[in-house]
């Protein structure tokens, strides 16, 4: 059958390419050291599981309004309220499959054919296939190790031309862990108020920030910056929710409405009952989100003492989220385990894999080739393991 050419040239997201890559080999009987998908590994607790039956026994199994049920839009309004001090309607919130949905919804109902995207880089993997998707063009702004991985204020305003829609910005950042300081972001919602320049804002790992970092959300800094903001934000990070997929957006009421009229015609709603578990996780006790991050700490202390004890390797340390992204390719041409070499980072992982079975992703579909990103959502034991072989991979 003919594809359309929009989806002809669309390639599988790597993050899931490459953990489904460690799945083949561990299917084979091989232990294989994990290190892919950035989602927690901590199941979804108890008391969220707990609303999800009720609901399943109440009977709340049927289509909900498209835009998710009042009672989780209200929940999320409310946490914004309590958590960031900022004020939203019900009726300004969006539910939908995923904060990958969300932004896909945020970015086909502001973007179309000849507009431009701003896009820092080293960026979600999926940022730039779903602008692209809207018939957009992505216009990718690197951003640098020695900056933090942060974009500057100048280097957003320098990126603006007559047809820029929007202007992507993750904090903290997937892949980088980047926490953006509130003055770099006081800097960005400034430009982009002056150029008049919509934010999305995607939030999700707002949960996740380390000691020494501190998070503010993009729409806090003034009534101007809000009404140019959309927040994007989820379950799936915060509350180890990433299988319920449950998303959301927070916009001004015409951007609202683009993007209800879009979901209805064409998911309907997202699924009841993770609705309902997600009225739980943000209603309920919030002691899990302290908790999970206590073990994603001790993860990052012991994952960057032990990188920076290997010679060659180079990083940002991570603010945020629970990515360790470092570049790899001062490797590059020397000889590695088994007597590799590779000039490249998928190389670089394709022979991590293959001859220390440990699966990291490659940086490339991040726009940072040379780096390689490593998810520490993941038990101690494999982490200590799975560095122990790298190590001796790079130091055969
Ligand atoms: N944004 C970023 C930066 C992410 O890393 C992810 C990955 N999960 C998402 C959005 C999507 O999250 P969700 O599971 O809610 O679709
Ligand atoms: N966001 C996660 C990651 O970067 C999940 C996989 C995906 O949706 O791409 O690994």
């Amino acid at each position: 059958m003919r594809i359309s050419e929009i989806v002809k040239n669309l390639k599988p997201s790597a993050t899931i390419a490459a953990a489904a890559k460690a799945k083949e080999l561990k299917a084979t009987g091989v232990t294989v050291y994990e290190f892919t998908l950035g989602e927690p590994d901590f199941n979804t607790p108890d008391h969220i599981c707990a609303a999800a039956k009720e609901a399943m026994d109440a009977g709340h199994t049927h289509y909900t309004p498209a835009t998710g049920i009042p009672e989780l839009k209200k929940a999320v309004a409310a946490a914004y309220k309590r958590d960031y001090n900022l004020d939203y309607e019900p009726a300004q919130v969006v539910i939908s499959n995923g904060a990958k949905h969300s932004i896909h919804n945020v970015l086909t109902t502001l973007c179309q054919p000849g507009d431009e995207v701003i896009i820092p880089t080293p960026y979600w993997v999926s940022y730039s296939a779903l602008v692209e998707l809207c018939g957009a063009k992505p216009v990718l702004v690197p951003t640098t190790q020695e900056s933090g991985f942060c974009l500057s204020p100048e280097q957003f305003a320098n990126a603006i031309t007559d047809n820029t829609r929007l202007m992507m910005l993750n904090n903290p950042c997937n892949p980088t862990g980047a926490a953006y300081p509130v003055e770099t972001l006081e800097g960005l919602a400034k430009v982009a108020v002056e150029k008049q320049v919509p934010v999305l804002s995607d939030e999700i790992y707002e949960k996740l920030v380390y000691p020494g970092s501190e998070f503010r959300s993009f729409a806090s800094f003034g009534q101007d910056v809000k009404d140019l903001t959309i927040i994007v934000s989820g379950v799936s990070k915060a509350y180890a929710m990433t299988g319920w997929r449950i998303g959301w957006t927070l916009a001004p009421a015409d951007v609202t409405k683009g993007m209800s009229n879009l979901q209805s015609q064409q998911t309907s709603n997202p699924c009841s009952i993770s609705q309902y578990a997600a009225v739980e996780a943000l209603n309920g006790p919030q002691d899990c989100i302290p908790e999970m991050l206590a073990k994603f700490t001790e993860r990052r202390e012991y994952v960057l003492k032990r990188l920076r004890a290997i010679e060659g390797l180079s990083f940002a340390d991570p603010g945020g989220a629970f990515y360790a992204f470092f570049d790899v390719s001062s490797y590059f041409g020397k000889p590695l385990q088994g007597g590799r070499t590779v000039d490249n980072s998928l190389d670089f992982c394709s022979a991590l894999l293959e001859e220390a079975h440990v699966a990291l992703v490659a940086g490339d579909d991040f726009g940072a080739p040379g780096y390689v990103r490593l998810s520490f959502a993941t038990s101690m034991d494999i982490i200590e393991a799975g560095l122990d072989r790298l190590e001796a991979f790079l130091k055969p």
